[in-house]
């Protein structure tokens, strides 16, 4: 008996290698190829110096209760107009929402959905403190040794301009669409996009404008980020993840603090962050992240390969060393952060509340009420109040195989036929989410070229460009344009 089963036993192992090994082998590099085209050479020096004179303005989003910065984002229309002849006389402009930009570049075929590229006007402030860690001044534009300095050459005047440069070029060399393009320029996207993004779908979504996709910010072309694969990488996001703000608010008695109570409202807010941080919300690898892995795998050295290409098998393994990370965690993970805490105002006072404020980022399919549920269990507090201070829930996931993805796809691999493409999940939030209502698919990319130091920059210190990676980004946008004109 013992023998049969030792027998059956090595049987099943031997399968099991078999199936492995199978699957590792047979995942491999899909050979379809897309030609490189040569675009015709366009003035670097000239684009680099109107990105700077924008980088100059000042369209500072200070948050949602302070005034917009009007005056700023008038000296930028001005600019735009003044540097971009071709698109202010031929394209239907209009203001929307105070300060936000649409273009409209009308279509011959009125029975192709139109496609809507899209960046934002806005920048955050520097961080109060910061201002004399910048190598050149934040709002300076200055340009030196191949390099545009300055808030928004990255986040994100450069989409902005880089996609009226590529129209201009475009304009200039007499492309007649058939189909319809937008472009359409936000200016509160930093603090939400309402007034901005939001009013712009809202205007087309009464004119009964359906869109084929959106194309905004979002991922980037990064390199020596993942491991074993030393190209780099252009991610293209399918979704954006969710944001939730909760604020816990223990109540109990106050008094004197020669009589206290067994705990404090002090005591129960320790409590209760400490509960939700040993009892974070589960990982698993879902659509879009297990999207790119399964993209990505034939690239990978022949372990990484093994496990991904196995993961019917292996995927607890998997999705226990991604937890493990920081931005890898992310991605699989509904996360916890606990920004802020606030209790008590003497040293011999009993505090009467106590609040912590956490702010989660959810995974696409987790909604607002799945997290409150689980800090609520997690708590298991009835003295402790939950309630919402902000949240969106995350976006819908856009399709891998539909024509927009594979026109941002191709446009890729004929203007940086050196990346490779994968899909991803954008971690932060962006205006694409306004768009839902009127397109089903919301990509975003923009081919910025970041290597492992680059993505502190965005809102943080030393925020630049290389001029040679701007023009990759307005090739990308020439060559797009005139690939969804159609
Ligand atoms: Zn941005």
């Amino acid at each position: 008996m013992f023998k049969k089963i030792s027998l059956l036993i090595g049987f099943v192992i031997i399968a099991l290698v078999g199936v492995i090994a199978f699957k590792t082998v047979t995942n491999t590099v899909d050979t379809t190829t897309v030609d490189a085209i040569k675009m015709p050479a366009i003035n670097a020096n000239a684009a680099a110096t109107r990105l700077a004179e924008a980088v100059r303005i000042k369209t500072i989003s200070n948050g949602t209760d302070a005034p917009v910065a009007s005056a700023e984002f008038t000296r930028l229309h001005l600019l735009i107009n003044n540097s971009f002849p071709l698109v202010h006389d031929m394209l239907k402009r209009e203001v929307v929402g105070g300060h936000s930009l649409l273009y409209t570049w009308e279509g011959t075929d009125s029975s192709l959905p139109p496609v809507l590229l899209m960046g934002h006007m806005d920048v955050v402030p520097v961080e109060p403190g910061t201002e004399g860690d910048w190598q050149e001044e934040a709002f300076s534009g200055v340009i030196k040794d191949g390099v545009i300095w300055g808030r928004g050459t990255l986040d994100d005047k450069l989409s902005v301009f880089a996609i009226l440069e590529a129209a201009e070029l475009q304009l200039a060399a007499g492309l007649k669409p058939k189909r319809t393009l937008y472009f359409a320029f936000g200016h509160d996207e930093e603090i939400g996009g309402d007034k901005g993004a939001g009013k712009i779908a809202a205007l087309l979504k009464e004119r009964g404008v359906r869109l084929a996709f959106t194309l905004d910010e979002g991922m980037v072309i990064v390199q020596g980020l993942m491991p074993g694969i030393e190209d780099p990488i252009a991610f293209i996001a399918l979704a954006e993840k969710g944001y939730l703000t909760l604020t816990l608010t223990a109540t109990t008695e106050g008094g004197h603090s020669s009589i206290p109570p067994k705990t404090t409202a002090i005591g129960k807010i320790a409590r209760a962050v400490s509960r939700l941080e040993e009892n974070r919300l589960p990982a698993a690898l879902n659509s879009p992240a297990s999207d790119m892995f399964d993209t990505l795998a034939p690239h990978m050295p022949l372990s990484l390969r093994a496990i991904i290409s196995n993961r019917w098998l292996l995927d607890p393994i998997l999705v226990g060393e991604l937890g493990k990370g920081g931005a890898t965690n992310a991605m699989v993970r509904t996360t916890t952060a606990v920004t802020i805490v606030d209790g008590g105002t003497k040293d011999n006072v009993l505090p009467s509340t106590a609040t912590a404020t956490v702010n989660f980022r959810l995974l696409p399919g987790t909604l607002i009420q799945d997290v409150i549920e689980h800090v609520t269990q997690v708590t298991d507090d009835p003295d402790i109040d939950i309630s919402v201070k902000q949240g969106n829930e995350p976006s819908r996931i856009s399709s891998q195989d539909g024509e927009g993805y594979k026109l941002i796809e191709r446009t890729i691999r004929e203007t940086l036929p050196d990346v490779l493409v994968s899909p991803g999940l954008m971690l932060a939030g962006s205006d694409s989410k306004h768009y839902q209502s009127i397109s089903d698919n919301n990509y975003r990319f923009v081919p910025m070229r970041f290597g492992p130091d680059d993505l502190a920059r965005v809102h943080g210190t030393n925020e630049r460009i290389f001029i040679d990676n701007y023009v990759e980004i307005i090739q990308f946008y020439r060559r797009l344009i005139e690939n969804a004109a159609g």
